[in-house]
């Protein structure tokens, strides 16, 4: 199969990175361009990430000498690109949002792992095992903003697909779900590069991430929503409640949460095997980040921990510990899934992935 030809936004950054080395022996995909802040522009991407090149491996040759374009220069645009990766920070959302526009405007399929597209209604925000079919949403899409060939796609927040992932899993089996408590222990990478400063995360815990709180108790309702005449219409039968904190572990977000059941209630057995059976189409399509076992259920009481179990199966898996009865909602557990892959990057590819498969990426 002849490579798609992929471009990186902001892929100086911590996300940025991980796609580097995501890709780089991706079958389907190739990285041709790596686009970042006019600070980078021109430089070749050794050079412009010397300082803060985050990743365990080398940077893959093929990129090195890549020289890092400006993303607001359009002119540069290798001529044989498919679509655009976008993990971009800018000054404002609104920035992030008309950059992004500009891009699917010009004829790319663009994915994106920024907050700035998550809330508009005709741009699906993706986790491939749960809504997939919300791609459908693109020729809507593409109509009300005028776009030809081009279009956006959003993953959502990267603490969300810890908990999210087995809630869904047991709606799917019939247990409908009326409230959720969630407490996040998220990872320093979650903050980009250079993120916390050490001296506020060494010996600490910070009870406050700006924004992430929302995020979490907003952003599955759409995800959980249907497609309507103009766009994703809101799910509205789970009440979240969220508290999220920044915690000294440099990748993995834990979440602790709190279930209580709309009627039905499952046994413990029961929720074990509903989440080790689970699987959605990524899995069936067999695509490449596609993790064979999308939630993994450890019996070890002091599991998941983000160092021994984040990497689990590429670091797409979401691993679950600690199943018991609570004594004010039915059920807690612990999850945990790796924020940069799952939660960023590689969650992102396997969105590409899809969009490939279901035609929409040609
Ligand atoms: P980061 O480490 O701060 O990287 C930011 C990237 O954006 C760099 O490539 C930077 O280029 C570029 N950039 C900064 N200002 C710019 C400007 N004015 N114009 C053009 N490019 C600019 O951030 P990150 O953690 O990779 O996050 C990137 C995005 O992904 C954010 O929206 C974040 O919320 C989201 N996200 C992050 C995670 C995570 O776990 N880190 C997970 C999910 C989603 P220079 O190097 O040239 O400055």
């Amino acid at each position: 199969m002849k490579k798609f030809k992929v471009g990186i936004l902001g892929a100086t950054g911590t996300v940025g990175q991980n796609y580097i080395k995501l890709l780089q022996d991706h079958p389907w995909f190739e990285i041709v361009d790596v686009a970042a802040s006019p600070r980078s522009a021109g430089k070749s991407y050794v050079e412009a990430v010397k300082e803060k090149w985050q990743m365990a491996i080398s940077i893959p040759n093929k990129i090195k000498d890549l020289t890092v374009r400006d993303v607001q220069d359009f002119e540069k645009i290798p001529k044989d690109l498919n679509f655009v990766f976008s993990a971009i920070n800018m000054p404002t959302k609104e920035q992030i949002k008309e950059l992004e526009y500009n891009y699917a405007k010009k004829g790319f399929p663009l994915i994106s792992n920024n907050s700035a597209h998550r809330w508009t209604s005709d741009v699906p925000m993706v986790i491939g095992e749960i809504n997939h079919e919300h791609i459908n949403v693109i020729p809507i899409q593409q109509k009300n903003k005028d776009f030809t060939k081009g279009f956006i796609v959003v993953k959502p927040n990267c603490s969300l697909q810890s908990y999210l992932t087995p809630i869904y899993a047991l709606e799917q089996a019939g247990y409908k779900v009326e409230k959720l408590i969630i407490t996040t222990l998220q990872a320093v990478s979650g903050a980009g590069y250079p993120g916390v400063p050490s001296l506020d995360i060494i010996d600490n815990i910070v009870p406050y991430i700006n924004g992430e709180e929302e995020k979490t108790e907003e952003e599955p309702l759409k995800i959980l929503g249907k497609i309507g005449k103009n766009g994703i219409e809101n799910y509205k039968n789970i009440q979240i409640s969220a508290t999220c904190t920044r915690v000294p572990v440099s990748d993995g977000h834990i979440a602790s949460v709190h279930v209580k059941f709309k009627d039905k209630v499952p046994l413990k057995e029961e929720i074990i095997d509903i989440w080790k059976a689970f699987k959605s189409l990524p899995q069936e399509l067999d695509l490449p980040f596609a993790p064979n076992q999308p939630i993994i259920y450890l019996e070890n009481v002091d599991r998941p921990q983000p160092k021994k179990d984040r990497d689990n199966d590429k670091g797409m898996a979401v691993t679950i510990g600690r199943l018991r009865e609570d004594n004010i909602f039915d059920y807690k557990f612990v999850s945990l899934s790796h924020n940069t892959i799952r939660g960023a990057a590689g969650g992102a590819i396997l969105n590409a992935e899809l969009l490939v498969a279901k035609g929409f990426i040609k």
